[in-house]
């Protein structure tokens, strides 16, 4: 019978970085099994940003302690996660302007370098940008971002390093209990037994909670990206953005070109048979809010993109979690599209609680599972313009 100490169900960002985390704490025998491939999941599609700007303290705090690794990838985890410090500005709408000063003194507060800058300061942060709409920004000079699979490859190539065993192309079919408590798993292969076990699965999570009787309410959505060239005339990097005036994210992708994505909507999807092409609609509508804030991009060309599979939490903040009702069963669900930028700190901090006995490095009260049946679903006072937006918040 094979064994293992602790079993990470996933090899997102997030189950590479958890696995990693447990060998740099010592513990000898994991297995990380993941279905299909590394970062098969949102991750190899993520936009990648890194900021620490939310609307509210536990999301910068996690995202805080996660710069702090991507900065020095190479000496925490070893390898090249890619992270770029091209500098991020969050754009907040008229009547937001008390809100996004409120949260910058919160994220200041925690010892996060950022500032508010005044409208007629943006266009020297993003030259060329239209400023008549925009309420309020915040300008953070250490955030950027990333490549999302650069990062799940280190994490996972350290983790080897380390002794971690990982084996792709394994389904995990069911997570095993005995009298309350985890006992392993069973995967397309074999049983393996183990007294702690980590779900990290993504959009996928259904099949391995339904069983266990654990419902959180989490939705897979699809969602997607459109990468546009320059045009003549735009020949230099942008930072980061997060618009909330045209509900849209961007960064640039390579020397000539800008990835962009735009609010969520409402559609679910399947993920085990989404299209993972971009839709023509969706072209349209990201052309639209990359000239509404950078009208010289009205004649660039689309060049591309792609849809991916997140998984929505009822309150769109994720669940890092010890389940309760199932002793050595840990979690990271419900990752909401906002969870690569975080996963350095989900993985430390879930590592810390398998094996300290409790997170040290951040408090995950506020990411708790039982959160929906308290009727106590995450409510942030400085949002700006709606709970339900999955960007900029
Ligand atoms: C288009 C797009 C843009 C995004 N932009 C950003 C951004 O700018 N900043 C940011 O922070 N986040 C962003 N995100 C979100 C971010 O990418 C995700 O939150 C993050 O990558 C989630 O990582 P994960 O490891 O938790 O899950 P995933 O990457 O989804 O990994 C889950 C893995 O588990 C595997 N798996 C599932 N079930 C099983 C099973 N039964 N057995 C074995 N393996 C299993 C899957 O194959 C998958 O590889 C974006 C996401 C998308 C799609």
């Amino acid at each position: 019978m094979k064994r293992a100490d602790v079993i990470v169900v996933g090899g997102g960002v997030n189950g590479a970085s958890t696995a990693f985390h447990l060998a740099s704490r010592g513990v000898k025998n994991v297995l990380l099994l993941e279905r299909r491939h590394l970062g098969a999941g949102a991750t190899g599609k993520s936009g990648s940003l890194v900021r620490m700007h939310y609307t509210n303290e536990p999301e910068s705090k996690l995202a805080f302690e996660s710069l702090k690794i991507f900065r020095d990838f190479r000496n925490v985890v070893g390898g090249d996660c890619g992270f770029e410090a091209i500098g991020f500005l969050q754009l907040v709408p008229r009547g937001y302007e008390a809100a996004l000063a409120r949260n910058v003194a919160r994220q200041r507060a925690l010892g996060i370098r950022t500032e508010v800058v005044a409208p007629d300061r943006l266009t020297e942060l993003l030259p060329g940008c239209r400023t008549d709409d925009v309420g309020a920004a915040a300008w953070e000079p250490d955030s950027g971002f990333a490549d999302p699979n650069a990062t799940t490859f280190a994490f996972a190539e350290a983790a080897r390093r380390l002794g971690v065993t990982i084996e792709t192309g394994c389904e995990v079919t069911r997570v095993l209990t005995e009298r309350g408590r985890v006992a392993g798993v069973e995967t397309v292969r074999e049983r393996v037994d183990a007294p702690v076990v980590v779900l990290v699965p993504g959009a996928w999570a259904a099949p391995l909670l339904t069983p266990l009787g654990l419902d959180f309410g989490l939705v897979p959505h699809r969602i997607q990206i459109t990468i546009f060239r320059w045009p003549a005339g735009f020949g230099r990097r942008h930072c980061a953005v997060i618009d909330a005036i045209q509900q849209s994210w961007l960064r640039p992708e390579g020397t000539n070109t800008t990835l962009i994505g735009v609010e969520l909507g409402t559609g679910h999807a399947d993920p085990n048979s989404f299209d993972e092409g971009v839709d023509p609609e969706f072209v349209a509508t990201c052309r639209k809010a990359l000239a509404g804030r950078l009208p010289i991009m009205s004649e660039a060309t689309m060049r591309g993109g792609w849809a991916g599979m997140i998984m929505m939490s009822a309150d769109g903040r994720p669940i890092v979690d010890q389940i309760p009702s199932v002793a050595g069963l840990y979690c990271m669900l419900g990752d909401s599209g906002t969870s690569f930028k975080t996963s350095p700190a989900i993985g430390k901090c879930l590592a810390e609680w398998i094996v300290d006995g409790k997170p040290r490095t951040l408090d995950l009260t506020p990411f708790r599972s039982t959160r929906f049946a308290e009727r106590q679903p995450w409510h942030d006072e400085d949002h700006y313009g709606g709970q339900g937006l999955t960007i900029s918040r």
